[in-house]
């Protein structure tokens, strides 16, 4: 969805949270409950209590959630968050982006990369997502970059060692989840990504925006 707001073009890029929404392999203890604890019926006031995992929707990763002792959510800087982005079409790629797919992108050091694929036109969860192999990553940690975002609810799938998440938490590099990118043209935009504040834990949703 998009807005136009002043001088800017808004893409909200987060995915509506929602009970039935797309979750990591269609796993049902994974569905967001939203449990009404109280209503006009039985009071003066609505209010709704959530019941939601930490990776769900659009979220951001923090490296503890592959790495024992790694830093929180919480942790994870404004400034690094909010500030420019390359939108890179990799629609073109099936089952999993290699470095070979991304030699000619002309990546930078410092860039923060959100990768769009086939994924952003599926709308139910599809077990073959396009994801980063284990070699994309590697390339994309030697290569200095920020962060990595994806237009899928992971960054990896079928490793057993997590190798992809690894390779970039553990060279500080930020993982941004779930993204949806399919109105969003290739290239450069400010990008707003805020996680919720919560303090202590693995991951968070966030809201996504970009800016053009
Ligand atoms: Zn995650």
């Amino acid at each position: 969805m998009s807005i136009i707001h002043g001088n800017y073009q808004i893409y909200d890029v987060s995915m509506p949270i929602r009970r039935g929404m797309p979750v990591y392999k269609n796993k049902p203890e994974k569905q967001p409950e939203f449990e009404t604890t109280a209503d006009f019926q039985s009071g003066t006031a609505h209010e709704t209590r959530l019941h939601i995992d930490a990776h769900t929707g659009t979220h951001i990763d923090a490296p503890l959630h592959m790495l024992e002792g790694g830093a929180t959510i919480e942790s994870v800087r404004m400034e690094d968050l909010v500030r420019p982005c390359r939108v890179i079409d990799l629609t073109r790629v099936n089952q999993a982006i290699h470095a070979s797919d991304l030699v000619d992108c002309g990546i930078q050091a410092g860039e923060f990369l959100l990768f769009k694929t086939q994924n952003s036109f599926d709308e139910a969860f599809n077990f073959e997502f396009v994801y980063v192999a284990a070699d994309a990553a590697t390339y994309l940690a030697d290569k200095g970059v920020a962060g990595v975002g994806i237009d899928a609810l992971g960054i990896e799938r079928a490793q057993p060692g997590h190798e992809t998440h690894k390779a970039l938490l553990g060279r500080g590099i930020h993982i941004i989840e779930g993204l949806r990118l399919a109105e969003v043209e290739p290239g450069e935009y400010l990008m707003v990504a805020a996680p919720l504040k919560l303090e202590g834990i693995d991951a968070a949703p966030a809201r996504v925006l970009l800016l053009k």
